[in-house]
């Protein structure tokens, strides 16, 4: 059997075209993806303003949603996780957190590949490495899944951050489409500032980021300002010296007008000492940056540990007293299994148990 193609593959004039070979006219493209995107439809049978015979001829050639939901989880805080597994049965997560003291904020963590190169050491994504990129449509889906989700709860999403499985700037020109289609008008039309990019940095792909002449924030995962601590904690760095990498983000400063956040993982004992501050203050103010620190939250399995509340907040104050613009974000959702790839980890060690038992 031929399997049927994605609508969130295409975007509309892509469809337009095709539905002009049937002798629809082009506004019924439209019609589709206003149901598909905005009203949240999962079936042709459900676009009631179609034809009938259009209906059973797009039911018959295209699939609105690919993804099977495996799991849910949601945190007492309303952090909710999606394991959702794709037509090839990889699995991957999409993330929801609600923001504290902002009863509309939503925001969607969104992957971008199925498993991760990168291999950062404090990471539950890395075990494994990248088994392939999603596509645009497979991105565009988790975040359309959410929106219905909470459209369903009288809410809708607000933001977007592109920091769940996966390096996007890996997967540098599904990521770019796929913000272009969420912030388009015929699809969830969120703004482009509030978009946000998190890379573990690619120099050259931030600069053709910068280029592609977007207002999206670019966060980057430094999680360590000294280069031989931050080359042990994530592998792939490497690759990238921070030299370079700093450039990069200077230069998309200066190319976009749009600061740079800078992603900070406190990991109790490795990198929240007083010369980490002090190293961490001199990068931010070198490009300009703000900083954004993030308690761990642990992986079984993994030696790392979170640190204690009052020592975060000591870090934030040492940072802050240097002159720099630095926020605390509350981890949200350890009950969901929130640290990234842990929900997906916990089924595939579940399938494998399965599996195992079976040979
Ligand atoms: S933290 Fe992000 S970049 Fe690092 S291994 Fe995990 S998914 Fe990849």
């Amino acid at each position: 059997m031929i399997e049927r193609r994605s609508l969130l593959e295409w975007r509309p004039e892509n469809l337009a075209a095709h539905l002009g070979k049937l002798g629809e006219p082009p506004y019924r493209a439209r019609q589709v993806f206003d149901w598909a995107l905005m009203r949240g439809a999962t079936r042709f049978a459900d676009m009631t303003d179609l034809p009938r015979s259009l209906r059973d001829t797009l039911a018959k050639e295209l699939v609105i949603r690919c993804a099977t939901e495996i799991r849910r989880s949601e945190a007492p805080d309303g952090t909710l996780k999606l394991l959702l597994a794709w037509r090839d049965g990889a699995t991957t997560e999409s993330v929801m957190i609600p923001a504290e003291g902002n009863r509309r904020r939503r925001t969607v963590c969104l992957s971008t590949q199925v498993g991760c190169d990168v291999g950062c050491r404090f990471c539950a994504s890395g075990i494994g490495g990248s088994l392939r990129n999603l596509s645009v449509g497979e991105i565009l889906e988790q975040a359309v899944t959410i929106d219905s989700v909470l459209a369903g709860r009288g809410e809708r999403l607000t933001h977007v951050v592109f920091m769940g499985m996966g390096e996007p700037l890996a997967n540098y020109r599904a990521t770019v489409e796929a913000v272009r289609r969420i912030n388009a008008p015929w699809s969830l039309g969120i703004a482009q500032r509030r978009i946000t990019v998190s890379t573990v940095g690619l120099p050259r792909q931030i600069i053709r980021l910068a280029d592609e002449g977007l207002q999206i924030t670019l966060a980057l995962s430094l999680h360590a300002a000294r280069e031989s601590l931050r080359r042990d904690l994530i592998p792939w760095a490497t690759h990238a010296p921070l030299a370079e990498l700093l450039a990069a983000c200077r230069f998309y400063l200066e190319k976009t007008g749009r600061e740079v956040t800078l992603e900070y993982c406190l990991l109790a004992g490795v990198n929240d000492r007083q010369e980490d501050v002090q190293e961490l203050a001199h990068i931010a103010r070198h490009i300009r940056a703000h900083v954004n620190l993030m308690m761990y939250n642990p992986v079984d399995s993994l030696p790392f540990k979170r640190p204690s509340r009052g020592g975060a907040i000591a870090f934030l104050a040492a940072l802050r007293e240097r002159g720099i613009n630095a926020h605390l974000r509350e981890s949200r959702g350890l009950e969901a299994a929130a640290a990234c790839g842990q929900l997906r980890r916990s089924h595939v060690g579940r399938s494998r148990m399965r599996d195992d038992s079976t040979t």
